[in-house]
């Protein structure tokens, strides 16, 4: 695996010291209110478990699967529901958890999707942001990391399946999908 892998972008330790940060400010935003943790399948699956084990109070989680880029790297745009939520979202703060906005098509079409269902709240928690996902309509309210517009795999990111159980996040050499 060591062999298709450019170079380690970000550290487990770095990954655990931020989500360390964000979890207080978020602890801060939803202690005593009636959240609910919505996580994005399959990528979302680290960070959700890790943000969890920070967050200083108990919330429940769900999960949703949404088509996104199959075993390609660029994004198609045209999102499909998967796997819905098993929850009732009305009248609840939710927070939308995920592992990265790149072109932020995804998440703004989760988003919507989640705001139609008459939740008290929508926000978004991504560890990671490309400089892209400044170009569309998607505020995100907790970021972990901008990083520069490569492709990376681990930590719950994967390349046709492959590199999620990596603990450290870091580029895929371009040989692997070119
Ligand atoms: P978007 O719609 O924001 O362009 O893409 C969102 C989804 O594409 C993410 O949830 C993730 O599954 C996938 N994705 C975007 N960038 C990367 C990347 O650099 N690496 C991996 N493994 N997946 C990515």
């Amino acid at each position: 695996m060591g062999k298709d892998l450019e170079k380690v972008l970000i550290t487990n330790d770095q990954i655990q010291d931020r989500l360390a940060v964000l979890a207080e400010e978020i602890a801060d935003e939803y202690e005593g209110k009636d959240v609910l943790l919505v996580g994005v399948l399959k990528g979302a699956i680290m960070v959700m478990a890790d943000l969890m084990r920070h967050l200083r109070f108990s919330a429940p989680v769900d999960w949703m699967a949404v088509s996104s880029y199959g075993s390609g790297t660029k994004s198609s745009g045209v999102v499909r529901i998967l796997k819905d939520l098993d929850t009732d979202i009305t009248g609840k703060h939710v927070l939308i958890v995920e592992d990265i906005v790149d072109s932020g098509l995804t998440l703004s079409w989760i988003r919507s999707n989640l705001e139609s269902r008459n939740p008290a709240s929508v926000e978004i928690c991504t560890l990671l942001r490309k400089p892209e996902a400044a170009k569309v309509e998607i505020d995100c309210t907790w970021v972990g990391f901008d990083i520069p517009n490569e492709f990376v795999v681990g930590y719950g990111l994967d390349y046709a399946e492959a590199y999620r159980g990596l603990k450290d996040i870091g580029t895929l050499a371009r040989h692997v999908y070119s």
